[in-house]
């Protein structure tokens, strides 16, 4: 006891430490309440050290002069961005959890044009008097879609949620039984509707609908026909639903809008890049449906947003419904979202600057020099003894709930150690200053070079480096 309070005396006091240079260069670039908040801390620690007898005579003195870096440490750490970057080496490409869709280096330009100057959101240049920010995009919108008229909220279950609201309140929407999906992250649409006010009429079964399952449900409180692109699942099989082009007669007959959610949302045949054919916003447009919703952030690969396109009639009644003010979007989004679409203008523009396409139609061979490189750096950084490495074949995956069969064959560096299990190299790269997401398979730690940009190698380096030689 007389022991542990000799060591005591060695602690400083918070004042003293504040002094020391170590710490003190720190306060000009620190907020001191973090410098503060670090230094209880670590003091707090070093007594309970004495406390247990982790620090004995012989080594509270070192111990006490690595304090202030500790300290340091402890505020640079606790400084750090909460939301921050990550190195993607999952290779599934839109990853709801990391963020979905990059935008590239020309959105990004315009995001911080308009966002760190005024800008003209909602201010008619023209007629110099107050403007609307839907106006920005409806214009480029329609002429890529062929739709009438188009705005943009939140997200794509605020779309929805707008559609049926404006559309639908205290009436009957009919929707396939086949169709009445869950979306990751609780979007549901069954739940979704009835928080707009609209009554689901579910027709047909799991496996197959008919039309005349919908003509059947049919009466005059039946206000549209919804069609929900079952984008994260497929049923396989014995099945069959009803095309736009035969619900298309339906509507004639009954003068009963079809609104379809569309999910991803892809702009361009992908079946042209040997991609899985995914319905296009353009075709569904072409085929009669009324007003479309889509994901900003998913197949189309710009910020995340709910875009809704369609007969104006409709539009017009959406942008004045109360719920838009709420689901509206600010200008990063509006930006970012001009700037993305721009892009789709010229196809091989699109695929070779918006980093969800590129990824997705990034040649084998390209992959394959990706992983060779990577490789190599690896090799001249870290000795032979501590590591395995291999490229082997894989399957990436488009993943945001988009092409769930779609199986992209890809090139993946696999890496082990002697040193250290799977597990732990895993969590090492998770948890390093820039963190690196990989995948464990077959005990060995899988990087997909599909994600993996090539600015990025030097910090994978980096992190395998600290991973084995801690
Ligand atoms: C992803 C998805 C949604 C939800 O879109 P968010 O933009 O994530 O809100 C709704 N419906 C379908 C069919 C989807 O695939």
């Amino acid at each position: 006891m007389g022991e542990s309070k000799k060591l005591f005396s060695f602690i400083p006091k918070v004042d003293e430490l504040l002094e020391n240079p170590i710490i003190s260069e720190k306060l000009d670039k620190l907020p001191r309440v973090t410098i503060l908040d670090s230094i209880r801390e670590e003091l707090d620690i070093l007594r309970d050290d004495i406390k247990d007898g982790v620090i004995k005579d012989e080594n509270i003195e070192e111990r006490i002069k690595k304090l202030p870096h500790f300290v340091v440490e402890n505020a640079e750490e606790k400084n750090n961005f909460k939301l921050k970057r990550v190195v993607n080496a999952t290779g599934v490409i839109i990853h709801t959890n990391l963020g979905r869709s990059l935008m590239s280096e020309k959105v990004i330009r315009n995001i911080i044009e308009v966002s760190s100057n005024y800008s003209n959101l909602e201010y008619d240049l023209e007629l110099g008097q107050r403007g609307s920010r839907y106006s920005h995009l409806e214009e480029i919108i329609t002429k890529i879609t062929g739709a009438e008229s188009a705005m943009v909220v939140n997200n794509n279950a605020a779309a929805v949620l707008l559609v049926l609201s404006t559309l639908a309140k205290d009436k009957e929407v009919i929707v396939s039984r086949g169709e009445l999906i869950e979306i990751g992250g609780s979007f549901r649409v069954p739940e979704v509707m009835e928080q707009s006010g609209a009554y689901l009429v579910d027709v047909g079964t799991t496996n197959k609908t008919h039309i005349w399952d919908y003509e059947n449900a049919i009466n005059e409180n039946t206000a549209a026909f919804l069609k929900v692109h079952t984008s994260n699942y497929r049923i396989l099989g014995f099945t069959s639903s009803v095309s736009l082009e035969e619900l298309k007669s339906l509507k004639k007959k009954y003068e009963i809008p079809i609104v379809e959610d569309l999910g991803s949302g892809v702009l361009i045949d992908l079946s042209k890049y040997g991609l899985e054919y995914e319905p296009t916003v353009q075709n569904s447009i072409k085929n009669g449906v009324d007003i479309v919703t889509f994901s900003g952030d998913k197949l189309l690969g710009g910020p995340q947003a709910g875009i809704i396109v369609g007969k104006k009639e409709y539009i017009e009644k959406m942008k004045r419904n109360p719920l838009t003010r709420a689901f509206r979007v600010d200008k990063f989004t509006i930006s970012a979202l001009e700037g993305t679409l721009k892009l789709y203008l010229d196809e091989d523009s699109a695929v070779k600057n918006i980093p969800t396409l590129n990824m997705m139609t990034i040649s084998l061979d390209e992959l394959e020099r990706k992983a060779d490189r990577l490789k190599n750096m690896l090799n001249e950084e870290i000795s032979e003894e501590l590591i395995q490495m291999q490229i082997e074949d894989d399957y990436s995956e488009v993943g945001g709930g988009s092409l769930p069969l779609e199986k992209l064959p890809t090139k993946c560096l696999t890496l082990s150690s002697k040193k250290i299990s799977s597990a732990q190299f895993e969590k090492r790269l998770r948890c390093f200053r820039i963190p690196i997401i990989t995948r464990v398979s077959k005990d060995k730690i899988y990087l997909d070079l599909r994600t993996v940009k090539n600015d990025e190698f030097d910090i994978i380096v980096e992190g395998v480096k600290n991973a084995l030689e801690k």
